[in-house]
């Protein structure tokens, strides 16, 4: 049975869609203005293993994501820059060139994490119309007011607003510290409409009946996410970060609008930390994934190292991890290389036995997979039975391969290694100065092989060659 952590109720609970074996899933996309930092891609993988277990587990799942190219400002409290309009000047493009650009980007590091794209995307400003037709609605609800910054929503006239955080004096006291917009009625009040600024032509701005301006930053999911999912939908799902701001804007908006829950389970992701701190733009801490391929990581260590943590606990980034899971991750593709070729069927006279104990491993995978995503767990039972002596290797490379529908290690694309001959010369070079105990030159050759994409290992049975998954 699959069971969520949802944050809405702060326990794990049943997962019970509102179709039979059907999953809306709603996911908060990038914002547009620069590359995804690794930070922001762990969410993106933990949704993507969301998505994976859901239709693993027989659910069909319609996803959608949007895209942020317009209303994200700098700072949460409605002030600050555009974020858009911001790197437009840094990089003296136009907004449009930006969010293209870096749209672009986004899509070329999931495809490289293997991060299966949503059944729709959205942008921002493909829904500018329907952001404006919530806003009407609301305003007829008498949930907004009107200052000379733009169009704010009441928190006031909404008892459920806050829903989402575990304590309201919490959440007064770190909001009380931000800027304040002069005007805002109540702290947590936030702008469903911002008018451009007197006397600046903004590049993205539309007419609305309440001045030319340009929406508010939390809008745009609820219009998206309710004009393809319905409402309510199933599952909403993004960073932690969201439970303090963003997603209680998103919620407040669909409950006082259409008077329903919005989304039924809420999950958020904990936050990759590096230096001890949390990896942002703003602690001028960043590392994209661009990054880590220069250095000639395969992006895929980058998701293996996601799923040695749990979804919902911080993970500590450090290139040493990193090289960590690199080699276990190529260790992986070492033995799949080796059941794949050992995968001759077995006639085994323990067929019974057999059958019992892959059994056995395929009730466990699904039982830490469908509890909150435990793919810690998953990952080291896959290591199990690798090393287990009474499973034949047939039976473990086919369920190393199911296995993979979930954790998207791309284990079917591993062949058998060809080694190119020059490889093979060096490699019989390195081993004569080994014999003549010149471990200098034995070393220059091993980065040699290196450099050309492969790592010579030393094993009782002589020289071993590993080819460099990227
Ligand atoms: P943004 O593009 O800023 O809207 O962020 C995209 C996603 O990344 C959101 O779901 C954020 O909650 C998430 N996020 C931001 N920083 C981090 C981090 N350091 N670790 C994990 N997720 C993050
Ligand atoms: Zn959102």
């Amino acid at each position: 049975m699959l069971r969520f952590y949802n944050t809405l109720f702060r326990k794990k609970q049943a997962f019970k869609p509102l179709k039979t074996k059907k999953a809306g899933l709603y996911t908060c996309g990038p914002t547009v203005y620069w590359f995804a930092h690794i930070g922001n891609l762990r969410t993106y993988i933990f949704e993507d293993i969301l998505k994976k277990v859901l239709e693993y587990s027989g659910y069909k799942v319609k996803h959608v994501m949007n895209i942020t190219d317009v209303g994200h400002l700098t700072s949460d409290a409605d002030t600050g820059e555009d974020k858009l309009e911001k790197g437009a000047k840094r990089e003296k493009k136009t907004v449009w060139e930006i969010a293209e650009f870096y749209t672009k980007a986004f899509k070329q590091d999931i495809r490289h994490l293997n991060i299966k794209p949503p059944d729709i995307w959205i942008k921002a400003t493909d829904t500018i119309k329907d952001q404006l037709n919530l806003i009407k609605i609301l305003e007829k609800k008498g949930f907004t007011y009107k200052i000379s910054d733009g169009v704010y929503f009441d928190t006031s006239k909404l008892k459920t607003y806050g829903r989402l955080w575990k304590s309201k004096k919490r959440q007064v006291k770190t909001r009380a510290r931000v800027e304040i917009v002069v005007g805002k009625k109540n702290p947590f009040d936030f702008a469903l409409w911002k008018f451009s600024p007197k006397g600046t032509k903004r590049q993205m701005e539309w007419k609305s009946p309440w001045g030319i301006g340009f929406p508010g930053w939390h809008t745009e999911c609820v219009v998206m996410g309710i004009k393809n999912l319905g409402i309510p939908f199933d599952i909403h799902c993004g960073g932690i970060d969201h439970i303090s701001v963003h997603h209680p804007n998103e919620i407040a908006q669909a409950e006082a609008a259409y008077g329903k829950v919005f989304a039924r389970y809420w999950l958020h992701g904990e936050f990759l930390i590096l230096n001890k701190g949390k990896m942002a733009k703003s602690e001028g801490n960043i590392i994209i994934l661009e990054n880590l391929i220069k250095k000639r990581f395969n992006p895929l260590a980058y998701r293996y190292l996601c799923l040695g943590a749990h979804y919902r606990s911080k993970l500590c980034f450090s290139l040493n991890a990193l090289k960590g899971a690199q080699n276990s991750l190529d260790n992986l593709y070492q033995k799949i290389t080796e059941l794949a070729e050992n995968s001759s069927p077995s006639n085994s006279k323990h067929y019974e036995n057999i059958s019992r104990s892959v059994k056995d491993y395929q009730e466990r995978f699904l039982g830490f997979i469908q509890d909150d995503l435990d793919m810690p767990k998953a990952l080291a039972l896959s290591w199990k039975l690798i090393k287990d002596k009474k499973i034949p290797s047939q039976e473990k490379y086919k369920l190393l391969m199911d296995f993979d529908r979930v954790f998207g290690l791309n284990l079917s694309q591993i062949k058998k290694i060809k080694i190119p001959e020059k490889i093979r010369e060096l490699v019989e070079e390195r081993e004569q100065y080994r014999k003549q105990k010149n471990w200098q030159k034995a070393d220059e050759i091993r980065q040699k092989i290196k450099k050309q994409g492969y790592i010579v290992e030393d094993t009782e049975k002589g020289a071993k060659l590993k080819k460099f998954s990227t």
